[in-house]
């Protein structure tokens, strides 16, 4: 897909990227594949349990709630090109994202090493931070409850759900 460039405003935050938390995973998986299961589990007991801070990202609703706003859900017809046009990295600290399913599979598989509970939601009890720092979502540059558009590939960006979650 060819990609619509995002809005010169949205300078994009060039965080050093310290952990690699995504070749960690995807050495895991790796080593899965090859029956290497406790080779696998020393992979995902080097995720650091430790989130760094973030930078804000960028806000432009400042002061509006969302709680009580429905969001249209983001469906992977939405996702898939934003992901790809992003390079599977989030737009605000630069951290590789992981294919959701493969995040939850090891959650499964490497449950001690990687907890990961069902669903999208990501609670940080209970989640491996890496998980939260890998999960691929987008983020509405010019927030929806402030009329930005909700599907618009202009408006959106990959972001990791660590970032959403502080943004
Ligand atoms: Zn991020």
């Amino acid at each position: 897909m060819r990609g619509k460039r995002v809005p010169a405003h949205l300078s994009l935050f060039k965080a050093p990227i310290t952990e690699e938390d995504g070749l960690i995973l995807a050495r895991a998986v790796r080593l899965l594949i090859d029956d290497k299961d406790a080779a696998a589990r020393a992979e995902l007991g080097a995720l650091s349990f430790i989130d760094p801070v973030l930078p804000p990202q960028f806000v432009s609703s400042v002061g509006m709630s969302l709680s009580d706003v429905k969001r249209p859900n983001v469906t992977p017809a939405i996702l898939a090109p934003i992901l790809q046009r992003d390079h599977w990295c989030c737009r605000y600290c630069g951290r590789r994202l992981v294919v959701a399913g493969v995040l939850e599979l090891l959650g499964v598989l490497a449950s001690a090493e990687f907890p990961f509970p069902p669903g999208h939601h990501l609670p940080a009890a209970g989640t491996h931070p890496a998980a939260r720092r890998t999960y691929p979502e987008v983020d509405h540059v010019h927030a929806g409850v402030a009329g930005g558009s909700w599907t618009d590939a202009n408006n959106l960006v990959a972001a990791c759900a660590l970032q959403r979650a502080q943004g």
